[in-house]
């Protein structure tokens, strides 16, 4: 409530500046006005990259970056989360890789004298992940 919408965070941000939709600004003050369904069914809210510039710069001390993370957390509790990154997790739970590498460029890494790709170990990855809440519900729902 702090946010008198001076624009700073939306001007620093380095999202915004190769964006036409993504502004931090508008997004803490959908917030204000309690938009709850506009601001958290968003697809852009997943634009912020987390660098903590908005934060670092706000003249009235909003944490704008964790703002949108905790934003972002009770998205996904309501299942908005762009299948991108539902995808993303899926591939990463599965092998170990953000995204399956086709074999097309598995075999040209062969023909190039390249060496073979590090195995994923999505074991492993799955005990790093152990307690993150979106990670369980994916799994949860075999997806
Ligand atoms: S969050 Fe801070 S930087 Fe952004 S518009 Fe509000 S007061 Fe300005
Ligand atoms: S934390 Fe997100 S909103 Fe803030 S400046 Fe970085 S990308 Fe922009």
């Amino acid at each position: 409530m702090r946010c008198f919408q001076c624009g700073t965070c939306t001007s620093d941000c380095p999202v915004a500046r190769f964006s036409d939709t993504y502004r931090p600004r508008q997004i803490i003050r959908m917030t204000q006005l309690g938009l709850k369904d506009r601001v958290l069914s968003s697809d852009t809210l997943w634009l912020c990259a987390s660098c903590f510039t908005c934060t670092d710069r706000c003249p009235q001390d909003v944490e704008v970056a964790n703002v949108i993370r905790v934003l972002r957390n009770l998205a996904a509790e309501q299942g908005h989360v762009p299948q991108v990154f539902k995808d993303e997790t899926a591939s990463i739970l599965e092998s170990g890789y953000a995204y399956k590498i086709p074999e097309l460029r598995i075999k040209k890494r062969e023909t190039l004298g390249l060496p073979l790709l590090p195995k994923g170990n999505p074991d492993s990855l799955r005990k790093t992940f152990k307690g993150v809440a979106f990670v369980a519900r994916m799994e949860k729902k075999g997806k």
